[in-house]
């Protein structure tokens, strides 16, 4: 939706990115956060989630083959760089919530479903709480700021995209969609209906049908905004003066890529 060749550069070629560090700080966040539901209710303090830290680095850097050599000789200077207002996030977090009142049903849950199209909706979600009436509330956290009211639609998307998937999967349409944001504090709730998810079933197809045209045609235009100055890519880029490689030769089918959640705004 954003630029349908950073789509291609990332789905079809695989081109492989640099590691980001608010990319990587948001992983080790996310982690944290996942790992602080496994204490019993009473320990979940912000010093035990801080203590978490250094673990899950290590398994971030181990799970992720291009982080681990990037970070192959650090002598854990860097590390310290990167991992810099990990705590602060961590603490803004025990200010938005109070994880010894939560139990949540799910973590990293994997949602993926067949439409009846035969489109098939795959991700993950941060946090499943389900309420003793049986109603859900998807949590998602970001570790950025929030976005501006003209942009909250758009940050909404990924979260109608989770209530689709979820009320095909559980034909229940989730009942709150709440995203936390770390950054600064901020925190963004929508209630969904199912006019709202059918429209956005819609808008997927209509995705998807032109994703299927890109991929018979190779046409895949560069759409140039601000998300170029976080974009790998520029040097290949026509909107920046570049050349595409040639597209891959049989064309693979898009697949998702691996899950990172980060704070870049693609
Ligand atoms: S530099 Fe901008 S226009 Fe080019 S692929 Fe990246 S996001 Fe798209």
């Amino acid at each position: 939706m954003t630029c349908p060749l950073l789509y291609r550069f990332r789905v079809i070629d695989r081109i492989p990115e640099p590691p980001s560090q608010a990319a990587t700080r948001g992983t080790v966040v996310h982690a944290v956060l996942e790992q602080l539901y496994d204490l019993p209710r009473g320990s979940r303090s912000l010093e035990a989630a801080t203590a978490l830290v250094p673990a899950v680095w290590q398994q971030v850097l181990s799970d992720d083959e291009e982080l681990g050599s990037f970070f192959a000789e650090d002598d854990g200077s860097l590390a310290t760089t990167w991992l810099d207002g990990t705590e602060a996030l961590l603490a803004t977090y025990f200010d938005l919530e109070d994880p010894t009142r939560l139990e949540p049903a799910d973590r990293e849950l994997a949602l993926s479903v067949e439409l009846d199209s035969g489109l098939v909706l795959r991700g993950y979600v941060d946090r499943l709480d389900v309420a003793p009436d049986g109603a859900m509330r998807v949590v998602d956290y970001k570790t950025g700021r929030a976005p501006r009211e003209a942009f909250q639609q758009k940050a909404l998307f990924q979260m109608r995209f989770y209530a689709l998937a979820l009320w095909r999967m559980k034909g229940e349409v989730p009942r709150l969609l709440q995203l936390l944001y770390l950054g600064d504090g901020q925190v963004i709730q929508y209630q969904p209906d199912e006019d709202d998810l059918v429209a956005m079933e819609r808008k997927l197809l209509a995705l998807a049908s032109a994703i299927g045209t890109a991929m018979e045609s190779g046409d895949w235009r560069p759409s140039p905004s601000r998300l170029c100055d976080w974009c790998a890519h520029q040097s290949i880029c026509p909107a920046w003066g570049g050349t595409p490689p040639p597209l891959p030769d049989p064309r693979p089918h898009p697949e998702p890529p691996t899950p990172l959640e980060g704070d870049s705004p693609g």
